[in-house]
């Protein structure tokens, strides 16, 4: 039996910093090796600014490291999406019922900073500087390389965990040694960061409290408000076809694009070429593994494990949960291998879950938003989350502001779903539907969410 309460982590990003605090909090020795430098001491790599949504299973695992109050205090809310369709009208979709039920941006570079103060205070061992390199599984050795002169260091462990994300070296290292049933989906489609600058008198240019999105059938723009009163505006278009990153290659393609389909956002980002053309373009894919660790020496969490498509802002929340649930097997099973197996159980179908949502909500994001179908189908739901409050959740509020698992989520979601379609199929408005055959179904389907 293991009763030795030591571990490495690789990676001091989002997931690693948490799952740091969280154990080093149950007097775990903890150890973290970064293959960056300390973004506390040098700034954030780049310097842009990328934001992240963040809800409420995100929020709870900062709440338990002690995290949440330093990061709200940078926060900004979003209400809900702010439709903005082609003709330049706009219109606010509320993601919940009130203000108790929103998401919040924050800036990724501030929050890595939070969690490494956070991590060192509760005596965590941060090491920067290293990045993994290669594991000697039997001698418990992994060796780390210094990315700034090439020097090697090594260090023995316990066990190692890979919260070094969707690249992640420590995976790579694993799969060396047992198949992990990995593969990649690539979704065919990129994206590009651009900026939108405070208004001169330094305020916000457009509505700070809401996530924007720019609809445009296979395409997509979104915006996401930063406290220093910027917004980060991401552009997801196809890798191939017109207009994709194949056909919109220069700044002067992209001034086209937006003058054409994104006419209203054009005029707020004024370094539309200079961005397009620095920032790089980031590739999207989903990960599957079958296997997230090696017995009792090493498992994945986060990106590492089951990196995502963004499209429901949950790849963070998702990882911040599995830090939780990792803690708590570690803490409450002394045999590692047990441990990591029952992490396993508890994380890989809900990981398997909301990768699948993920995928969904790109399709409606870009192209129902502003469907008429989808309108009615959206108004039901609503109707029916206030008929039913105990029954009807919409999957969205199941994802973004309960934390039941995902794959219930996403079970209850699809029946929610086929009665929405079957209600609404030849209406074209709520009046003319026959209330009670509609409460009948909701209760014969629908058992009270628990
Ligand atoms: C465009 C985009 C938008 C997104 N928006 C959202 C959102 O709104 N909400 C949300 O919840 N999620 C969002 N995500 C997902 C989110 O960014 C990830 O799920 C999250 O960062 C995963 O955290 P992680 O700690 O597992 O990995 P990471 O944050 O990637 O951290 C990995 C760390 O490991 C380090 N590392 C890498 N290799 C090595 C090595 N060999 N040795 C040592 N260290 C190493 C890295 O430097 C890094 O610090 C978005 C993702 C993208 C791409």
């Amino acid at each position: 039996m293991d009763t030795d309460r030591r571990i490495t982590i690789v990676g001091a990003g989002l997931a690693g910093a948490v799952l740091a605090t969280l154990l080093a909090q149950r007097g775990w020795g903890v150890d973290v090796y970064e293959k960056r430098g300390d973004p506390r001491v040098q700034g954030y790599a780049g310097g842009r600014s990328i934001n992240l949504a963040l809800a409420e299973r995100g929020r709870h695992a900062l709440r338990l490291a002690g995290a949440d109050e330093a990061v709200m205090r940078q926060a900004v809310m979003m209400r809900g999406r702010m439709v903005h369709f082609l003709d330049g009208r706009t219109d606010l979709q509320r993601y919940g019922r009130d203000d108790s039920e929103v998401i919040w941006s924050v800036h990724r570079g501030e929050l890595n900073v939070i969690l490494l103060d956070i991590a060192q205070h509760a005596g965590v061992r941060l090491h920067f500087h290293r990045g993994l390199e290669s594991v000697d599984f039997a001698a418990r050795r992994a060796r780390f390389v210094d990315p700034r002169d090439g020097s090697a260091h090594e260090a023995q462990f316990v066990s190692l965990v890979g919260a070094d994300g969707a690249g992640s070296a420590l995976r790579a290292a694993m799969a060396r040694q047992a198949d992990l049933g990995e593969r990649t989906e690539y979704l065919g489609h990129s994206y590009k960061e651009l900026e939108i600058p405070p208004a001169p008198d330094g305020g916000f240019r457009i509505e700070p409290n809401a996530l924007h999105v720019w609809p445009r059938g296979r395409y997509m723009c979104i915006a996401l408000p930063n406290d220093e009163r910027t917004f980060t505006v991401t552009l997801f278009l196809p890798n191939a076809g017109e207009p994709s990153f194949a056909s919109v290659r220069s700044g002067a393609d992209a001034r086209a694009l937006f003058a054409r389909d994104f006419a209203d956002a054009l005029p707020l980002i004024p370094d539309l070429e200079r961005d397009f053309e620095r920032n790089p373009t980031g590739l999207l894919a989903t990960l599957y593994l079958d296997r997230w660790h090696l017995a009792g020496e090493a498992v994945l969490l986060g990106d590492a494990a089951h990196a995502m498509v963004p499209f429901h802002g949950q790849g963070m929340n998702c990882a911040f949960e599995d830090c939780v649930a990792l803690a708590g097997h570690l803490d409450a099973q002394p045999d590692r291998a047990a441990a990591f197996a029952a992490f396993q159980a508890e994380r890989l179908p809900n990981a398997r879950a909301i990768q699948a949502m993920a995928l969904e909500n790109y399709l409606e994001m870009r192209d129902r938003v502003d469907d008429d179908d989808y309108l009615l189908q959206r108004a039901l739901e609503r109707a029916l989350a206030e008929r039913h409050p105990d029954r009807f959740v919409p999957r969205y509020s199941m994802v973004t502001f309960l934390r039941i698992p995902y794959a219930l989520a996403f079970e209850r979601g699809r029946l929610q779903r086929e009665l929405l379609v079957e209600l609404t199929r030849g209406h074209a408005s709520l009046d003319t539907l026959d209330w009670d055959r509609v409460d009948a179904a909701v209760r014969e389907r629908l058992p009270p969410l628990a």
